[in-house]
């Protein structure tokens, strides 16, 4: 058994686990980081991630944003979002100016970021130990044992953060899964003209559709049953297209080519508590939401935010014991929750293919377009997330 007491061990150093450390950075800690993958190990294949206004001030703090915006094509500004729901009346425009802001969010290159992060750990000295993989977390009153696959003894911390993406090996922590029975197919699509910031949120009774500008093109998350996004990745250019402008009824039109189609099976999964003895448990580890909202991340960043503020305001010698742990749940609760309500709220409104909701959708939608205080909370709420 190592003899070495961490201050703090993160597992997974994914955007939401490095960005846990890199706020740690200059608080005087022993941190060390745990990751599966290979050094310089970025994925495979890139996807696109629709980060806040409020993300942006979060890796702007970090030093992350600066090296992220250099890198050519990897940040594109949504500064407008059009709402709509195909069949039925009532559409929503959100605005970046209506909130004095250069943008709503942006849509990032997952690999861009990641790298990003990467250098960022790098450049502040906090030691990654790539290639760990994690095989079991846990704790006792006085220390948490963070087991890596093939070492023989527990590396020790007075806590330990999961951000592994799945919170799979922790002691004491369950999750509750719903499944949508819903695949998200996503994919690039080109249009007459450039998305100029402009992004679309679609509700159609099969699933929501949304397509984010991405430099020239779109980034296109097409929600469907299993079978239909089966058969949207077997057709061809030409057929899906035509589809494609079939869901947006005219609302967007104009589309002429289409690339690097892939899916994701889409669940709800959350953990009712997030914390256990010793662990606390952070982003996708703690939730993984539907992409509906485009919230996932950035809830996930704001956890690993809040926990760096809270450990940092902690004496050394009291990180990671029950009453620090029971004030990060705490400030987290209401923030979590109101995440998952909203997506779920949305999904089973908008992704309902009841005739009987189209009204109530469409008062909905008139409404929020309508009443500028309710669209000022509501947009406040998905820029920055909600506090009590
Ligand atoms: C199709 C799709 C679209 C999405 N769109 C959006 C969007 O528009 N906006 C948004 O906010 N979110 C979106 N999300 C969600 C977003 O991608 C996740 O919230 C985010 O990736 C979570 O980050 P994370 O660091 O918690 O986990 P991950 O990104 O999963 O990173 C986990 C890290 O832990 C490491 N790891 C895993 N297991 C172990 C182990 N046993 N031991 C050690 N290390 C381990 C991995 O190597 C990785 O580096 C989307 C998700 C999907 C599937």
């Amino acid at each position: 058994m190592s003899t070495v007491l961490h201050d703090v061990i993160v597992v997974g150093a994914g955007p939401v686990g490095a960005s846990l450390a890199l706020a740690l950075a200059d608080a005087d800690l022993d941190i060390v980081v745990l990751d599966a993958r290979p050094e310089s190990g970025l994925p495979g294949s890139d996807r696109s991630i629709a980060l806040s206004h409020g993300a942006r001030l979060i890796f702007e703090r970090l030093q992350v944003w600066a090296e992220l915006a250099r890198t050519p094509g990897a940040v594109t500004p949504i500064t407008d979002i059009d709402i709509s729901q195909a069949g039925g009346f009532g559409t929503a425009g959100l605005h970046a100016r209506d909130h004095h802001l250069p943008a709503l969010g942006y849509v990032v290159s997952y690999s861009a970021l990641q790298a990003a992060l990467d250098t960022a750990l790098t450049r502040a000295r906090i030691p990654v130990r790539y290639g760990a993989t994690v095989a079991h977390a846990g704790g006792t009153p006085a220390y948490a044992g963070v087991n890596v696959a093939g070492e023989s003894g527990p590396l020790l911390g007075r806590l330990a953060v999961i951000a592994d993406g799945s919170g799979a090996h922790v002691a004491g922590l369950s999750r509750r899964r719903h499944d949508y029975e819903q695949t998200a197919l996503v994919a690039k699509v080109w249009c007459r003209q450039p998305p100029h910031g402009l992004a679309y949120e679609r509700f159609t009774p099969d699933g929501p559709v949304a397509l984010l500008p991405e430099n020239d093109h779109y980034a296109l998350v097409w929600t469907g049953s299993p079978a239909a996004v089966q058969a949207l990745l077997a057709t061809d250019d030409a057929s899906f297209l035509a589809r494609l402008a079939l869901r947006f009824g005219g609302r967007r039109t104009g589309f002429t080519a289409i690339a690097q189609r892939r899916s994701f099976p889409l669940a709800l999964e959350v953990a009712p508590s997030t914390v256990s003895t010793r662990c606390a448990v952070i982003g996708n580890a703690a939730q993984a939401l539907h992409p509906v909202a485009g919230q996932g991340f950035n809830l996930g960043l704001r956890d690993a935010y809040e926990l760096a503020r809270i450990v940092i305001d902690t004496p050394v010698e009291s990180i990671g014991n029950p009453s620090m742990l029971a004030r990060y749940a705490r400030h987290r609760r209401w923030d979590r929750w109101a995440g998952v309500a909203l997506t779920h709220g949305l999904l089973g409104l908008f992704g309902n293919a009841s005739p009987w909701l189209r009204w109530p959708r469409g008062i909905a939608l008139a409404m929020l377009d309508a009443m500028p205080p309710a669209k000022h909370m509501f947009t406040h709420a998905m820029l920055f997330g909600a506090h009590l």
